[in-house]
């Protein structure tokens, strides 16, 4: 069979197993309300939790940011693209979320890379939760040293792996809040964990930054424990901020360790001028506006008392990612085309994105969304149960 046989018969089999991924083209700015196919959609898929993408008062200052600093950074950190708005973001993110230091990466996916392979070497040990993000676990596969995955939110388990690791140094990641079930990690039992026996601990923030804890300052936060310490907290500013870019925060002394080793910070450009001009305006907003998460939490509420009045059987969880599961990812995607005709956005998010045999439709809810709306699609996933059963 020729090379181009091959990955042509791996998309026929993705797409009689209903596995396929197409892309879809949104015709307008990021909001509640969408433009898809040449429709207006009611969006429940974003991760733009606080609505900060479309603000006005975001756009207007990276319209200003490019004015002042132009379009790219021209270079990577180390070379000449570390600007001035990156430093000031790199003091307000530290301050923000109670820790010495932080330094902006491009992307969360790139920090989550770094950070790993900057601290772990050969002899070591990485371990992490089952159901960390995909960037968490290619960051165990690039990285040199072994690897191991506890269960799912199960610290006795970690413990355990790593009381019986016989390798010098051990780091545990855990997502925050988790990209899909949009449970929350017990991160003060894994920071005891690591304190004691002077290991690692990385917490993904991407979904707990803006969204969780003291004005939003994350899953840490909300569990009254610092990024210090053994502690790293690793936050995006593509969610919540509204943005685009990440961050690791930290002690001065791990923190510039990155500077020294992370590849991905290393030798990649610095990220837009005008854009970090923009997180820093979020960081401000999520600080100032607390309406915004106030209202995301009476959202989450609603959503969670309608559909439990409606019978929709939900996945635990109290932070605006919301999960309902099918049988199998055909179902799931049926569900979603049936949302999309009666006007609402709700991805349907199949295997290998979530293990086999969990497909789901994933709801994310916004700060931007109106109780009218949430009334709306419960009642629409109501009718997808019955007709289910
Ligand atoms: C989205 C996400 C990332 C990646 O962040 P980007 O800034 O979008 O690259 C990392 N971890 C988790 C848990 C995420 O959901």
């Amino acid at each position: 069979m020729s090379f181009r046989e091959s990955i042509s018969n791996q998309k026929q089999q993705r797409h009689e197993s209903g596995l396929l991924r197409e892309l879809q083209t949104v015709a307008s700015g990021q909001g509640v309300v969408l433009k898809r196919g040449g429709r207006e959609l009611i969006n429940f898929s974003s991760n733009d939790y606080l609505g900060l993408a479309s603000s006005d008062e975001l756009k207007t200052v990276a319209r200003e940011g490019i004015q002042q600093w132009g379009v790219g950074a021209g270079a990577s950190h180390l070379v000449c693209g570390h600007q001035t708005p990156h430093e000031l973001l790199q003091h307000e993110i530290a301050e923000f979320v109670d820790a010495e230091k932080a330094i902006v990466f491009s992307t969360g996916y790139m920090a989550n890379l770094a950070v790993p392979n900057a601290f772990l070497s050969r002899h070591d040990l990485l371990l992490q939760d089952k159901l960390n993000h995909a960037s968490l676990i290619d960051a165990g596969l690039l990285c040199r040293a072994d690897t191991a995955r506890y269960r799912h939110l199960d610290v006795d388990h970690a413990r355990q792996l790593a009381n019986c690791a016989s390798q010098p140094q051990v780091m545990v990641a855990t997502d925050g809040v988790f990209s899909m079930n949009g449970n929350v990690a017990d991160v003060k039992q894994l920071a005891e964990l690591c304190d004691r026996e002077d290991r690692l601990l990385l917490v993904d923030d991407a979904h707990g930054f803006g969204v969780l804890g003291d004005n939003g300052a994350g899953t840490l936060s909300q569990a009254g424990i610092r990024p210090a310490g053994q502690n790293l907290m690793i936050g995006t500013l593509s969610k919540a901020a509204g943005s685009f870019g990440a961050f690791v925060a930290g002690d001065a002394i791990l923190v510039d360790h990155l500077i020294q080793e992370a590849r991905p910070f290393i030798y990649t450009t610095a990220l837009p001028p005008a854009i970090v001009e923009a997180s820093r305006e979020a960081v401000r907003m999520m600080q100032r506006q607390t309406w915004r998460r106030e209202k995301l939490a009476r959202n989450v509420e609603l959503f969670r008392d309608l559909s439990a009045e409606r019978n929709i059987e939900l996945l635990p969880s109290q932070t605006p990612i919301q999960s309902i599961l099918f049988e199998s990812p055909t179902d799931a995607t049926d569900a979603s085309r049936t949302l999309a005709d009666a006007g609402f956005l709700v991805i349907a998010i199949r295997p290998p994105t979530v293990p086999k045999g969990t497909s789901r439709l994933r709801i994310t809810l916004s700060a931007l969304h109106e109780p009218e709306m949430i009334e709306r699609l419960t009642n629409l996933l109501a009718r997808l149960g019955s007709d289910r059963s």
